[in-house]
């Protein structure tokens, strides 16, 4: 994709577009007032995407919907819900979804397929492998995926929590090249437009460093509908961005919310990061929930920066049940995620051997085994230089 400036239009973007995947917000799916379906609002958007497949670019959705529906259904009463009450909810919810949006696509003439995904599909790299087949060949077959997390069996320790970083692993996984946020917010403000009145929007962002983040306040209390905010859509954002996926925030509230987006409609792009890292170690930088947790020493920050692996010699301690393989946050001494990495060693062992000098690897542990603790392939930076000094 050309590069993208601040006066790339929307149309630009789609138009040079091979892959596209959108997410509704659960706001937009179900009425404020009663949680009732919107259906004909469902029907201009897939009005709106079945523009974009004319216009040659594979689409795919991420709805959410699921539990405010089945919420509904099930008549239960406002307020937060018990894990149980909500999975009970998406079971009822989603094969209503599934429905909707099978009827909403039916006068374009396109296919929907229901894919609905648990954490583990992406952060399991075979389960990733073959989730992201399927997608492949489901948009080979010309069928549209609407995807959402499996809420039914998915309790809190396991799950994505939210659709907006769904949609993001689901970007990087079919390799879309733009990842459109529809939601009942029409961009990036640079604070929050509701508490605060000079606050200014944001049209363009360049690259989504510590300042970005910072624009984000807490999700809306109000909000009984979906479970994301600003925050988690900056995060959605920053993990899009790294594998070279352009982000579009805008507002989906109005019929064929698309159409509006290309006739102006207000919304912020994020440009793709100038610097893609591999596949792999995009999968890595992206994971949700890691499996454990290293604590690492000064030296040892430095020399990551300089592209060394991670010795057990600059551990200063760890947690979590990992085993060998799983994706582990490097933090620094002030608890500073500064990058992510494979483990080489399960945790019981790499509690063993933190601090060693490599050549008393093997004497601790009675066999011989790797030197580092995450081999410099398997690690990804997640700070710049400036923010690790
Ligand atoms: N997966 C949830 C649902 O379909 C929505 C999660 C979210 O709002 O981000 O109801």
């Amino acid at each position: 994709m050309a590069a993208l400036n601040a006066h790339t239009s929307f149309s630009e973007l789609i138009g040079q577009a091979k892959r596209v995947v959108v997410k509704a917000g659960s706001s937009l799916l179900s009425a404020a007032k009663d949680g009732a379906l919107r259906q004909s609002w469902m029907g201009s958007l897939a009005e709106d995407l079945a523009q974009m497949r004319h216009g040659g670019a594979d689409v795919l959705m991420v709805s959410s919907g699921a539990v405010a529906l089945g919420r509904r259904a099930l008549k239960l009463s406002g307020g937060a819900l018990a894990l149980e009450q909500k999975q009970a909810a998406a079971a009822v919810g989603q094969p209503m979804l599934a429905g909707a949006w099978k009827e909403a696509f039916a006068p374009t003439g396109l296919v929907t397929a229901q894919a609905l995904l648990t954490l583990e599909d992406t952060e399991q790299r075979r389960r990733w492998l073959n989730s992201r087949a399927t997608l492949e060949a489901l948009l080979a077959l010309g069928a549209v995926p609407i995807i959402n997390e499996n809420d039914t069996v998915a309790t809190d320790e396991i799950r994505y929590g939210d659709n907006d970083r769904l949609a993001a692993r689901v970007a990087q996984m079919s390799g879309a090249d733009v990842l459109i946020l529809l939601s009942d917010i029409d961009g990036l403000w640079s604070c929050d437009p509701n508490r605060h009145a000079d606050a200014q929007p944001v049209p363009f962002v360049a690259d989504m460093d510590g300042a970005i983040m910072d624009m984000a306040e807490g999700p809306n209390p109000d909000s009984q509908m979906g479970t994301g905010g600003m925050i988690t859509k900056l995060l959605a954002a920053r993990m899009a961005v790294r594998h070279g996926c352009a982000v579009v925030l805008a507002s989906g509230v109005c019929a064929n919310p698309i159409a509006a987006l290309h006739q102006g409609a207000r919304h912020t792009l994020f440009a793709p990061a100038k610097t893609v890292t591999d596949a792999r170690k995009t999968w890595i930088a992206g994971t949700i929930k890691p499996a454990g947790q290293v604590h690492i020493d000064k030296g040892a920050v430095q020399a990551l920066g300089k592209g060394a692996s991670l010795l057990p010699a600059g551990m200063t301690g760890c947690n979590g049940a990992f085993e060998r393989g799983d994706v582990l946050a490097i933090l620094d001494e002030n608890s500073r995620e500064v990058g992510r990495g494979l483990a080489s060693y399960n945790a019981d062992e790499a509690a063993r051997i933190c601090g060693l000098r490599s050549e008393d690897i093997a004497d601790t542990l009675g066999y011989s085994a790797r030197a580092a603790m995450i081999h410099r392939d398997d690690l990804v930076l997640l700070l710049t230089e400036g923010e690790r000094s």
